[in-house]
């Protein structure tokens, strides 16, 4: 039987992070397990023109940079770190794959082969395998099914359950021949439509809406069905590198506002007057928020769109009218309806990171996956004692309402308090390629003045979230 010392189910980003980690910095044997041809997960399935919404400075794996620290000069992200396409982000993770893990002769990777979960339970009702566990996974290609003892620990990195439009039908209906498909389907369009109408208000649909914009469709021929309106992180303020400063002093001005704030609704009025949170329509309270970044440049783009349509999900379309929660609206045969409705990034149920001889993959720093999962493997490497690395990986679920942005502001807070206060876990940090927020240069005596004086702000800011987290819970439990 083939022995291991970690199984890792899913090569998606995640997946790729943590195996990254563990060969760094241990000298285990890992097999990596997934479904897919290729690794990169969802990045293989998302739509021709998908980016990266944060720098490609901080993505994929902690030994390997993604992209070459440009900063671009044209569209709508000029200025500002580059941004990976799709297609890179592939081409990033497979040469990982290729030229880094396998080479090492630790890895083993069985594409196009179906995690088996039954094989987890029957092996512990069994009990006969005192060096580790047995789980077994099925080739999707040719049917084989391959046994492994997994002599340390078998690792989930599937939990997060990405989903994007490609995988799964739409939860509406669609009468026969309705003009319909996923947003990926734009990239492929062979005749224009009269008009465009993009359903989902999500970062999903705001790209929809920007890809249609920069190919000269005029604003009025499209509608945009926004269920809810999100909050976004103004992109300009969270940049690696040359640009330290300016997302060091957005993380002081966070605590400022969280500081000198009088209530939740105050607190947005200030984090919105700082520059911090973006909304599309002045006229609208977002009551959404999923760590979507944007720029103004972008912002301004989007507010071309005249028709933005609030009256909540769509339930079903026909040639003429669109059915929706709370009203209908005309349509039209030769009308193209894009599809960005998937939940990318459901919130799961929170479990352990670690527990026994498993390790379920989460979000550990607020919307920073692969960052994630690089420091649950340092974890791992690092820490014997499960509390201690539970202590360490406190998990961060997906915001998703706006008030989200308080609770994993909160959450982030007291996981960086256990962080700092470890001076080994501090350094490694400062070292990690992912962790976007460490500064490769000494900040200006400016900069340090600046910080000190925050420190002022910190402990009421922080007592200022548990208050507001507090309010929230109080809110929920007498719904
Ligand atoms: C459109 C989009 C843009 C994003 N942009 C950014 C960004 O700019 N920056 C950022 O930090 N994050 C971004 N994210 C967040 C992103 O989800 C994560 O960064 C990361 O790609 C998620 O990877 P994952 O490994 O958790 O999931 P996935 O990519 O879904 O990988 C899971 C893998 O597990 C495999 N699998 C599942 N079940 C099984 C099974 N039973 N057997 C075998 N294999 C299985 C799947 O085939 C898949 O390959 C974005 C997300 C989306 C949807």
């Amino acid at each position: 039987m083939k022995e291991t010392d970690y199984l890792v189910i899913g090569a998606g980003a995640m997946g790729m992070a943590f195996t990254d980690v563990i060969l760094d910095e241990t000298d285990a044997t890992v097999t990596l397990v997934d479904r897919a041809n290729r690794p990169g997960g969802h990045w293989n399935v998302a739509y021709p023109f998908v980016r990266l919404h944060q720098p490609s400075a901080f993505y994929g794996v902690n030994s390997r940079p993604l992209g070459s620290d440009r900063i671009d000069t044209d569209g709508w992200n000029a200025g500002l770190y580059e941004l990976a396409s799709g297609a890179e982000v592939v081409a990033y993770f497979d040469q990982v794959m290729h030229q880094q893990f396998i080479p090492s002769g630790r890895v083993t990777y069985f594409p196009m082969h179906e995690f088996d979960p039954a094989s987890i339970a029957a092996d512990s009702a069994q009990s006969e395998h005192p060096g580790g566990q047995v789980v077994s996974f099925t080739s999707t290609v040719s049917g084989e099914t391959t046994e492994v003892l997994v002599r340390r620990k078998l690792v989930d990195a599937t939990y997060m359950n990405v989903t994007v439009p490609a995988q799964r039908p739409p939860a509406y209906e669609l009468a026969g021949g309705v003009r319909h498909g996923p947003v990926n389907d734009l990239a492929s369009l062979t005749e224009p439509a009269d008009h465009y109408t993009v359903i989902g208000a999500g970062k999903t649909g705001a790209d929809a809406c920007l890809f249609l914009l920069r190919n000269g469709v005029d604003s009025d021929d499209i509608t945009w069905i926004a269920p809810r309106d999100s909050w976004f992180l103004d992109r300009a303020r969270i940049q690696p590198g040359q640009f330290f400063e300016t997302t060091a002093t957005t993380f002081i001005d966070q605590f400022r506002c969280v500081a000198e704030s009088t209530s939740i609704p105050d607190l947005f009025e200030r984090l919105e007057r700082a520059g911090i949170l973006l909304r599309l329509d002045d006229d609208v309270e977002p009551t959404m928020y999923r760590c979507s970044t944007i720029t103004t440049d972008e912002r301004n783009q989007l507010r071309r769109i005249n028709h933005i349509v609030r009256l909540g999900r769509v339930r079903g379309i026909g040639l003429d009218e669109m059915v929706l929660d709370e009203g209908v609206i005309p349509t039209t045969p030769n009308s193209f309806h894009v599809d960005c409705t998937a939940d990318g990034l459901r919130r799961r149920p929170t479990v352990p990171v670690f527990d026994g001889n498993c390790l379920t993959l989460q979000t550990v720093r607020s919307c920073q996956q692969v960052f994630s999962a690089a420091f649950i493997a340092h974890v791992e490497a690092a820490y014997g004692d499960a509390d201690c690395q539970n202590t360490l990986c406190g998990v961060i679920p997906h915001p998703n309402a706006a008030t989200d942005w308080i609770r994993t502001s909160y959450s982030n807070s007291l996981n960086s308090a256990h962080w700092n206060a470890d001076p080994a876990l501090t350094a490694w940090l400062a070292a990690a390629r992912l962790d976007g927020f460490s500064s490769s240069k000494p900040p200006s005596d400016e900069l340090v003045e600046v910080m000190l004086g925050a420190l002022d702000y910190a402990e009421p800011a922080l007592a200022k979230l548990e208050q507001y987290v507090a309010e929230l819970d109080a809110d929920s439990g007498s719904d």
